[in-house]
């Protein structure tokens, strides 16, 4: 199949190209490099440069290319800056999945899977998380992923497009080959920058609030491999292309670790003793994020593969510390 994947060039969107063209299908990407980088880039992918937003340009690309499906990763994603910038997020992640729509509908493209996120549920009401628990997200960033799964829902109805919505929990590690991995900047996930300590580019990793109603007092978390979330991806757009009804899925590990569980691994995969400070908490963490992915498991039939925490590390760290500058000449 010819899958048109948006914001291809970025962290989790790069390993799903890798994976789609490794299975043998056609892949076009559009991305504006905001965040994503154009070395991630899988050299068999047809590249545009270009915004979501741009509606002549968006159909243009339908035009051109007459892909089968569409995978949409392409959005803002950093939850501090979505709460300082609330409208930087409708606009990229509402308006961008609006204009989009526009052109599948104009374009006769009825098919689509998208990134959600864990944040659309804010404090969890019972752990494991399933789907159908209250949405209440505590961020703008989360907000704006509901109103999109939303906007999806009522113009599947209308329009007879179907979708496919992932919510990914802590998207985590990097690709076995060692060519793609995670580079954003700046960078605000956990074990990143567990890793730039080892890596001397930091002289500690702050631990945001002990005092949580948790074993050890730290944030609890369900870290899934990048991997195992593009393999996701290719299960969702099958899924859809067998002409299953529209839907929501979870996608994690089904098990937490703590902030300092997730040090000390990184302290045995690193050999390194990585120095942690307690700080202030950050606002809007919940205490504990574990997902039930059973659905997942049983309607898509998607199984991960990394599902221990050290291997997970371990490729993380296989990518870092070979580009301690991401995608930057080292
Ligand atoms: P990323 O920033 O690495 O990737 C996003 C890509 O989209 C980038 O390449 C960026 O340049 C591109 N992009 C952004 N806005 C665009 C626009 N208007 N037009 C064209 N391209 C645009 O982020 P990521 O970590 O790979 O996340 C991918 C998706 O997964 C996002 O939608 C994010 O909300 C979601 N998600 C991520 C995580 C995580 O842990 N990383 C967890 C849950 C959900
Ligand atoms: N965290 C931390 N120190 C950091 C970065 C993150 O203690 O420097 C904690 C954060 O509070 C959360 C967990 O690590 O409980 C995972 O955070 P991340 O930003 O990676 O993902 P999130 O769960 O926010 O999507």
């Amino acid at each position: 199949m010819k899958v048109l994947v948006l914001g291809g060039a970025g962290y989790i969107g790069s390993h799903t190209v890798y994976e789609l063209i490794d299975n043998g299908h056609k892949v076009v990407i559009v991305d504006n490099l905001e965040t994503g980088h154009l070395e991630a880039v899988h050299p068999k992918a047809v590249f545009y440069k270009g915004d979501v937003r741009d509606r002549s340009f968006l159909n243009q690309v339908f035009q051109d290319e007459k892909v089968d499906a569409v995978i949409h990763f392409a959005a803002n994603s950093l939850v501090g800056e979505s709460m300082i910038n609330p409208l930087k997020y409708y606009d990229n992640n509402v308006c961008g999945a609006k204009v989009l729509l526009e052109a599948m509908v104009a374009n006769g493209v009825d098919k689509i899977v998208f990134s959600s996120t864990a944040a659309t549920y804010g404090e969890p009401e019972r752990i494991p998380i399933l789907e159908t628990d209250k949405t209440e997200p505590t961020n703008t960033y989360g907000e704006t992923k509901l109103a999109m799964e939303k906007m999806f829902k009522w113009t599947s109805k209308a329009h007879h497009l179907r979708y496919v919505s992932l919510r990914y929990f802590n998207a985590c590690g990097a690709h076995v080959s060692g060519q793609i991995g995670e580079a954003h900047s700046p960078e605000t996930h956990l074990i990143p920058l567990i890793l730039q300590v080892p890596m001397g580019k930091r002289s500690h990793i702050s631990i945001f609030g002990d005092d949580y109603d948790t074993k050890d007092g730290t944030c609890v978390r369900d870290y899934i491999h990048v991997t195992d979330l593009a393999s996701a991806h290719i299960k969702a757009v099958e899924y859809l292309m067998d002409g299953k009804e529209s839907s929501i899925f979870n996608l994690g590990n089904g098990v937490g670790f703590t902030v300092k569980e997730v040090i000390d691994v990184a302290r045995k995969v690193t050999g390194d003793e990585i120095r942690a400070e307690i700080a202030p908490k950050r606002a809007g963490d919940p205490a504990k994020l574990i997902a039930s992915s059973e659905k997942a498991r049983t309607v898509l039939g998607w199984e991960p593969k990394y599902t221990d925490i050290e291997s997970i590390v371990e490729s993380a760290w296989n990518w870092h510390k070979n580009h301690p500058n991401g995608f930057e000449r080292n």
